[in-house]
C-alpha cells in the first residue's frame, strides 16, 4: 500500500482556534456561535465522502447551457452582516457553506473586509480545497480582515507542500492563522489515475445525514448533535438549513432575508431539531435519522488498526 503524508499542519497548528466567545441570548436562546454563509453554490471538486460528487454534475450542466452558478448578492450579504451587528455577535463567522469559496475570487476579498467592518470582534475564518489559491490573493484576504484559512489538500504531498508555502508566507502575521490539512481518503477522478490513491482513512468519517456511502457500518447513535444549538447555515437565497450536511436543502428553518437571524434561529423549526436531538431522538427528524455522525469517533472505536 502506497502512503502519502496524512497530515501536514503549519507550526503554529496548537494556536489561533476560535477563541470563546461571549454568550448572547435572544428570547432566552442562546445563540450560535458559529455561522457559515454560502456567497455562490459551486464547489470544483467531488470528494467521493462529501455529497457534491454526485451534485456537481448537475451544476456543471447547468454552467454548460449558460446558466450562471447561484450567487447571495453583496446587497443580501451586508444585511446579514449588519442584523449579526446588531445582535452584538462575536463568534466566528465564515464566508463560505458547502461550497468551494475561492470560486467566488472576484468578491472574496470584498466580502471579508465588509464582515470585518462590522463584525470587529469576530473571528473570520474559511476553509477552502486551495485550488484557487495564491499568496497575493492569502496576502489581500488576511489585509481584509481574514484570522484563519484552512486549506485541506485533496490530491498529493506536492501540491500539499505548495500550499503550505503559500501560508508560510503569512506566518509571522499576529492575527492569521493558517493550516493545511491533507485528506488522501477521496477519489479525484477527474485528475486522472495517478491521482486516484489508495484509500486508508480516516475511517471515521460519517455518512453526511445518510446522503454518502461512507463507512455505512458506522451505526445512526441516537444522541444528540450539536449543530443546530451551536451553528446557522446559510444559503445563498438566505434559507437557513439544518447543517453542512444537507446539500439537498431538505430542512429548511426559515428565510434570514424574508424575517432576520434571531426569528428564524428561535423558530419553532430549530427548536424541534435542538429539543429532539436533546433527547437523544434523531429517528424522529428527517436528515438526522441516517445520520450516523458521532457514530464513532475514533478507529479504535471501530476495532480498525491502520499501523
Ligand atoms: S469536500 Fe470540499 S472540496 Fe471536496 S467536493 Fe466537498 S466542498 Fe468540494
Ligand atoms: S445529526 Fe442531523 S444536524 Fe447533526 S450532522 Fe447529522 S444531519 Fe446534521
Amino acid at each position: 500500500m502506497e502512503y502519502y503524508l496524512p497530515r501536514i499542519l503549519t507550526t503554529k497548528q496548537q494556536i489561533k482556534q476560535a477563541p470563546s466567545h461571549l454568550p448572547i441570548f435572544v428570547n432566552g436562546i442562546e445563540l450560535f456561535q458559529n455561522i457559515q454563509v454560502q456567497t455562490i453554490e459551486f464547489c470544483n471538486l467531488k470528494c467521493d465522502f462529501c455529497p457534491n460528487h454526485y451534485i456537481i454534475y448537475d451544476r456543471i450542466d447547468d454552467k454548460k447551457n449558460g446558466i450562471p452558478y447561484n450567487k447571495m448578492s453583496i446587497y443580501d450579504y451586508t444585511r446579514i452582516v449588519k442584523n449579526l451587528a446588531q445582535l452584538n455577535y462575536n463568534g466566528r463567522f465564515s464566508p463560505y457553506l458547502m461550497n468551494e469559496p475561492l470560486i467566488d475570487k472576484k468578491r472574496i476579498v470584498e466580502l471579508i473586509s465588509i464582515a470585518r467592518q462590522h463584525l470587529p470582534n469576530s473571528f473570520i475564518q474559511i476553509d477552502s480545497n486551495g485550488t484557487g489559491m495564491t499568496e497575493k490573493l492569502l496576502g489581500e484576504m488576511i489585509e481584509a480582515g481574514l484570522n484563519r484559512i484552512q486549506l485541506d489538500d485533496y490530491f498529493d504531498d506536492e501540491n500539499a507542500m505548495k500550499m503550505v508555502k503559500i501560508i508560510e508566507a503569512y506566518v509571522n502575521t499576529s492575527t492569521f492563522f493558517g493550516i493545511v490539512s491533507s485528506n488522501y481518503n477521496v477519489t479525484q477522478a477527474k485528475r486522472g489515475e495517478k491521482n486516484k490513491h489508495t484509500h486508508y482513512g480516516p475511517n471515521t468519517y460519517w455518512n453526511r445525514g445518510g446522503l454518502v456511502n461512507v463507512n455505512p457500518d458506522i451505526p445512526v447513535p441516537q444522541k444528540d448533535c450539536g449543530y443546530p444549538s451551536e451553528q446557522m447555515y446559510v444559503k445563498w437565497n438566505g434559507e437557513a438549513i439544518l447543517c453542512c450536511c444537507d446539500w439537498e436543502y431538505k430542512v429548511i428553518h426559515g428565510n434570514v432575508l424574508d424575517s432576520s437571524i434571531e426569528e428564524v434561529w428561535t423558530s419553532d423549526s430549530y427548536e424541534h431539531y435542538r429539543k429532539t436531538l436533546k433527547k437523544g431522538r434523531r429517528d424522529l427528524l428527517r436528515m438526522c435519522r441516517k445520520c450516523n455522525k458521532g457514530g464513532c469517533t475514533s478507529e479504535e472505536d471501530r476495532g480498525l488498526n491502520n499501523e
